[in-house]
C-alpha cells in the first residue's frame, strides 16, 4: 500500500511521515531531498536558478538517489551522500526553484514512481505525491497548519540546534515559499481529490501521526 503525505512545510510532514513508516513497517521516501540535491548540485555548479532549460539538463545528467542502508534513508547526488548538505535555508529556497522547472519535476516524478514500483509498502512525502506521482494511492493525506504556526515551529527547531533566528524573517520566508509553491504552472502544491487533510495548527505530531495509522490499518 502507498500512502502520499503532502502539504507545505513545517506542517511535521517530515517526521510524521517517517513515525507512520516506522510503525507499519514500511519504506519512507522524502522526495523535498530529491529537489534539494537537484538544489545543491546546482549551486555547486554554477547553473542560475532562473535557467529552466541548464537546470532541466542538470536534472537529467546527476544521479539522484537513496542509501536505502541509511535510517531514514539518506540521499545521494552522483553516489555521494548528501543529506546533510541540503537542509540550510538557501538549499531550501533554490529548491523550491528549481523545482517549478518541468523537466526537472518530470525526471523526479519518473525516479519517484520506479521507488514505488520497487517498495511497494511506502509512506512518500512532498508536495506533489497524491496529486501527480501516486493518484492511484490507497491513501492520501494533506497536512497543513496556518503560516504563523509554522514559522513558530520552525523557530523553535533551529534555537534548539543552537540559531539564532527571527521570526518575522522565517515567516516571510515561509509564506514566499508557499506562494512558489502553491502558484506554480506544473505540478502545484494542493490536495489531492480524495486526500484526508488533517490541519495540524492545534495537534501534536505524535496525534497526527496516531491518525494517519488508524486510517492505514482502516484500509489495509
Ligand atoms: O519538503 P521540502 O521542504 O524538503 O521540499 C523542498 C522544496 O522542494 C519545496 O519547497 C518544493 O518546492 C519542492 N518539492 C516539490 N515537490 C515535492 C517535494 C518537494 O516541489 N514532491
Amino acid at each position: 500500500m502507498i500512502i502520499t503525505i503532502d502539504g507545505p512545510a513545517g506542517t511535521g510532514k517530515s517526521s510524521v511521515s517517517q513515525e507512520v513508516a516506522r510503525r507499519l513497517g514500511y519504506d519512507f521516501l522524502d522526495t523535498g531531498a530529491m529537489y534539494r540535491a537537484i538544489a545543491l548540485a546546482a549551486i555547486r555548479q554554477g547553473v542560475a536558478l532562473d535557467d529552466a532549460d541548464a537546470l532541466g539538463d542538470l536534472a537529467e545528467r546527476v544521479q539522484v538517489d537513496f542509501d536505502w542502508t541509511q535510517n531514514p534513508p539518506a540521499v545521494r547526488l552522483d553516489g555521494e551522500v548528501v543529506a546533510h548538505l541540503i537542509r540550510q535555508e538557501q538549499v531550501s529556497s533554490a529548491a523550491s526553484k528549481v523545482a517549478v522547472v518541468a523537466r526537472v519535476r518530470d525526471a523526479m516524478v519518473k525516479l519517484q514512481q520506479e521507488v514505488g514500483r520497487v517498495r511497494p509498502n511506502l509512506v512518500t512525502e512532498g508536495r506533489d505525491q497524491g496529486t501527480v506521482v501516486f493518484p492511484g494511492a490507497k491513501l492520501k493525506v494533506y497536512l497543513d497548519a496556518t503560516a504563523e504556526e509554522r514559522a513558530r515551529r520552525r523557530k523553535l527547531q533551529l534555537e534548539a540546534k543552537g540559531e539564532q533566528v527571527d521570526y518575522e524573517q522565517l515567516l516571510q520566508q515561509i509564506r514566499e515559499r508557499d506562494a512558489r509553491d502553491s502558484g506554480r504552472a506544473v505540478a502545484p502544491l494542493k490536495p489531492a481529490p480524495g486526500a484526508v487533510v488533517i490541519d495540524t495548527t492545534t495537534l501534536t505530531q505524535q496525534q497526527v501521526t496516531e491518525k494517519i495509522v488508524e486510517l492505514a490499518r482502516e484500509r489495509q
